[in-house]
């Protein structure tokens, strides 16, 4: 029931100063609210004696203002130092959380939902820092405070009276168990379908056009109004539970009122107790209310903070399927040329190879030409120089060295990837930019953005290099976008250039003139370009064309045409169609 605390045993050590102060605190102020009661007690023990005097009585007043201000100052420094802890946790948690999806691959987010994963990182953290702050505090109210007034009680009035009225105390730990582990598994789903819900949320707003434009509002409704009552059912599973723990709780402490009372009233007629000590007992049954009740909220909270947690470790223990080995080499000199050796590939959720045999090499400074039929594996070759699945079979070899030795930050650093989805940030079009070379100066910008083609474009925009693009920005054309990626991907000048179908959107004379712009600027340096249409890579020293993952023709473009393969008969329908369109 308490794994939760032990599961965050880390940030209890880390924060042990805020911890032992706070909870030193919780409990003092506890020790010293017992005073009061008793001091009422005795002062109407003086009274019923007759002995009472006015300054007796004030100075039993004064010491009870004098205790009250006292605790006001200390509960204001528990409180904070509790509640406190709750930020830090959620901080820390919430930037681990992000941290490790960092370190991710593709294949964990093909395996994992966004609206799960924001889910994770919004609603179970927050209730994971709910168990260290309110937590915290019930659990010292519960045990220590609640030890505490019971002693009070037995030492200060009478034991028989405090054991009486704890007879019922055993009912209440018995229902917490049942309702503990019933909170924590219908939590788990509640929190779950919450995730599934969030996903659904994100691809309805972001699909909402595709959604109007076939006219699946009704049913995307429909949908949405389905998750949403899982959701609701499930919540109210939990509420079903949550609403037994107060009555219980509740009835208990009737019990215990009637007890201590009538018990009491009849120790008193015996005279084995004074009015004044029942008065103070009576008192201090008020007292061990609110820890009864923390009983309950105590179990609530932990279950839910454990059930949150489970989520959340769930996700940063997952370990990346690609890693750096423990004794990487280093290839200082950078990249020189790259060889495929009988490569075969197949994603983690894929049944068939995506590759098969592949063998190509390629030295520093050449360009490579990968064509194909749509879902021939253009992409999935490019991406093995990435290195974000675990390699296949086969040898991949950069500067004669395995990939799998060289650190992901060494090899991304030489690498320029524009993407066939290109992504572009919420940023303006210098931030865009800027991720290919941090803090490049305008001038820089311009050259990339001119070498990309955009400059046209970029007049057209309201405010030039400031428009902010992206989700909240302006619209892009699919060809603008591909630009500006592009402009990012050479501001970097990357040792390897891979333009994956980066030129699908622009107009032919566009990517005449940006393949012209790369052959002038990247010579020396190695790129790689994937593309349908064929005259984006006439001038590649080598032109593999890929059919099912298979490379089944390779040649410089002379070469190809004279092979009178599919290269040719693309070729010459694309020249046909050239023509005729112009
Ligand atoms: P296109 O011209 O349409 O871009 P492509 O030649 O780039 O196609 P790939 O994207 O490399 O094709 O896909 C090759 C095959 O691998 C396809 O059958 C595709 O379904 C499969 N595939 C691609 N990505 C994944 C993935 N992440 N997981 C599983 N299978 C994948
Ligand atoms: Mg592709």
């Amino acid at each position: 029931m308490f794994s939760v605390l032990k599961n965050l045993g880390w940030f209890f050590r880390r924060e042990k100063r805020r911890y032992s102060l706070g909870l030193f605190l919780l409990i003092a102020v506890g020790v010293l609210e017992l005073l009061p009661p008793r001091l009422l007690g005795n002062a109407i023990d003086e009274i019923v004696r007759g002995s009472v005097t006015a300054s007796s009585l004030i100075k039993y007043i004064g010491l009870i203002v004098a205790l009250l201000l006292f605790i006001y100052w200390i509960t204001y420094i528990w409180m904070h130092k509790l509640f406190g802890g709750s930020n830090l946790v959620e901080r820390l948690l919430r930037s681990r959380f992000m941290n490790h999806l960092m370190t991710m691959t593709p294949s964990f987010f093909e395996r994992n939902r966004t609206g799960d994963l924001m889910a994770r990182a919004t609603n179970d953290i927050r209730a994971v820092s709910a168990t260290v702050g309110f937590g915290m505090l019930t659990l010292v109210d519960s045990t220590v405070y609640l030890t505490v007034v019971l002693l009070a009680m037995g030492f200060l009035v009478s034991w028989k009276l405090t054991l009486a009225a704890v007879l019922p105390l055993p009912l209440i730990a018995i229902a917490m168990v049942f309702y503990g582990k019933a909170i924590h598994d219908r939590y788990s789903l509640a929190q779950d379908a919450f995730g599934d819900m969030n996903d659904q949320v994100l691809e309805s707003v972001s699909g909402v056009r595709v959604i109007r434009a076939y006219v699946q509002e009704r049913l995307d409704e429909k949908r949405f109004a389905d998750i949403t009552e899982d959701v609701y059912r499930k919540n109210m599973a939990v509420a079903r539970v949550d609403a037994f723990f107060e009555p219980t709780i509740r009835f208990c402490v009737g019990l215990s009122y009637i007890i201590g009372l009538t018990y009491g009233i009849y120790l008193v007629f015996r005279n084995q107790i004074t009015l004044g000590d029942l008065i103070s007992f009576n008192m201090y049954l008020g007292m061990i209310v609110w820890p009864m009740f923390a009983i309950g909220e105590l179990i609530n909270i932990m279950q839910r903070g454990g059930a949150s947690l489970e989520r959340i470790d769930e996700t940063t223990g997952t370990q990346p399927d690609v890693t750096d080995l423990p004794n990487p080499v280093d290839v200082a000199a950078g990249p020189n040329g790259i060889e495929l050796k009988n490569v075969t590939f197949r994603y983690p959720s894929s049944t068939i190879d995506n590759l098969i045999g592949i063998n190509l090499s390629l030295e520093r400074g050449q360009t490579l030409g990968v064509v194909g039929r749509t879902g021939s594996g253009k992409s999935t070759l490019l991406k093995q120089l990435l290195h974000e699945y675990p390699t296949g079979s086969g040898d991949i070899l950069i500067s004669g060295v395995p990939i799998q030795k060289i650190t992901l930050d060494q090899l991304h650093s030489w690498m320029g990837y524009v993407p066939q989805e290109q992504i572009l940030f919420s940023k303006s079009v210098r931030q865009n930019i800027q991720f290919g070379l941090e803090n490049a100066g305008d001038d820089k910008i311009m050259d990339a953005i001119t070498a990309a083609a955009f400059q046209n474009d970029l007049g057209t925009l309201s405010d030039g290099l400031d428009t902010l693009v992206g989700e909240r920005g302006v619209s892009l054309s699919g060809g603008q976008k591909q630009r500006v990626s592009l402009s990012r991907a050479f501001i970097a000048n990357p040792e390897i250039l891979i333009l994956d179908d980066a030129l699908s959107a622009v107009d032919a004379r566009t990517e005449a003139q940006i393949i012209e712009n790369i052959r002038q600027e990247r010579a020396g340096k190695t790129t790689l370009i994937s593309t349908h249409r064929l005259s984006a890579v006439e001038h590649a020293d080598q032109i593999v064309v890929l059919d099912n993952g298979h490379i089944t023709e390779r040649g410089t473009h002379e070469e190809l045409l004279e092979l009178n393969g599919w290269y040719r008969e693309q070729y010459d329908r694309q020249q046909i169609e050239n023509n005729l369109s112009n």
